[in-house]
């Protein structure tokens, strides 16, 4: 079969870029091939036993059948507990929705607040998903430039219209690991207020920050901000959970319960036995999780000097990701990041995501999630691949 009649709407989206690499990786490892995966997108921990055994309990009492469309009521009621506790978010069970991951969270809301032409405000570099998530709702990305991986909230500003129905913001970022502080997120906050927009906050990446950084939920600043975010979070990230394909989002109950129709059709429940994996995450010893974030920290502080030898680059204060300018490697040698990233991988044998993915061409994104022995050989192998 050779023919089809695509819509214009798909047409216009690209696959994701990460999850194509992510699938190239795994079919070189399976050919046998020795990769680093600097290109990870997950924490490459298993989820923890207590997690491990609630889900396989629940297998087995019978929790396989259809559930609440919104979400377990216990999963629920745990998560609008936990992000009161955690992140000053004031919620009930009726302002949680679950659904599969933050992806899916996140076209839900794009589809629940675009019409044909309306602008969704996107902060470069940015996620993969983000753009294509929203011209897929028939919306429009407006890019706006950050400084040092910091928001420029004069650039916001001056880039809210008539059309602009959001501003996304996402901290800790993917894939700069930028942790934005409470200024710039009040900042953001406040023009939401004034302009009667919402602020989608997606912080898939908020149980992950290093040195003196501190997570902050942009609906925890005040109840006139709260009233116009929609947060987003997950257990992917926070409890190496990427395949249970749990996420949520917590936002004032209209839209829980717009976007909940739209869940309806579009998937129902999330898998009724992985809901009581999560529920088991927030239930156990949070030691488990400090550790695995202890973890990352010893990695950060290996990886950044290694990165720095050979590139410029922040450093970031979340999520697992360094987000270097290589910007003095292209020219003569490498016509661009993508070359580059290409001639990673077949010299180095370091796989590697090119910057140009998240709309910043001349980066990097290299992920510190995995052992230190692979950190330091992946740099070494990267310096020799480019001496
Ligand atoms: N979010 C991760 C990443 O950026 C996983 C892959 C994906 O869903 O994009 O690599």
């Amino acid at each position: 079969m050779t023919q089809a009649q695509l819509s214009a709407r798909i047409s216009a989206i690209a696959e994701s870029s990460t999850t194509q690499l992510m699938g190239l990786v795994q079919q070189l490892k399976a050919e046998g091939k020795q990769i680093i995966s600097f290109n990870a997108g997950e924490p490459d921990f298993n989820a923890p036993e207590p997690i491990l055994q609630a889900t396989v309990k629940a297998l087995q009492a019978g929790k396989t059948k259809y559930g609440a469309v919104p979400g377990e009521p216990s999963l629920r009621e745990a998560i609008a507990k936990k992000v009161r506790e955690e992140n000053g978010i004031v919620a009930e069970a009726a302002n949680v929705l679950i659904a599969n991951g933050s992806k899916q969270i996140l076209y839900m809301i794009f589809q629940a607040l675009c019409n044909p032409g309306d602008e969704i405000i996107v902060l470069k570099p940015y996620w993969v998903t983000f753009p294509e998530g929203i011209k897929l709702a028939g919306g429009v990305p407006v890019f706006v430039d950050t400084i040092d991986h910091q928001p420029d909230v004069d650039a916001i500003a001056a880039a809210i219209t008539r059309r602009t129905k959001a501003i996304l913001v996402n901290t800790p970022n993917n894939p700069t690991g930028a942790v934005y502080s409470r200024e710039a997120l009040m900042a953001i906050g406040q023009l939401a207020v004034e302009k009667e927009i919402h602020v989608i906050s997606d912080e898939a990446y908020e149980g992950l920050v290093y040195d003196e950084a501190r997570h902050i939920s942009m609906a925890s600043l005040s109840p006139e901000i709260a009233d116009w975010v929609i947060t987003t979070q997950t257990f992917s990230k926070s409890y190496c959970m990427t395949g249970f394909r749990v996420g949520y989002l917590v936002a004032a109950a209209p839209v829980v319960k717009a976007i909940n129709g739209m869940h309806s059709h579009l998937t129902g429940n999330v898998c009724t036995f992985a809901q009581y994996g999560a529920l088991a995450a927030l239930e156990m010893d949070p030691a488990i999780m400090q550790q695995m974030q202890q973890t990352f920290q010893r990695r950060l502080d290996l990886a950044y000097p290694l990165c720095t030898e050979l590139f410029d680059c922040v450093r970031p204060a979340g999520a697992f990701y360094l987000f270097p300018d290589v910007s003095r490697w292209i020219g003569e040698r490498f016509a661009d990041d993508d070359a580059l990233a290409a001639h990673l991988l077949k010299e180095a044998h370091v796989a590697v995501v090119p910057g140009s993915a998240f709309g910043a061409p001349n980066h990097l994104r290299l992920s510190f999630s995995t052992d230190d022995a692979s950190i330091e050989k992946g740099f070494a192998q990267i310096k020799q691949a480019l001496s």
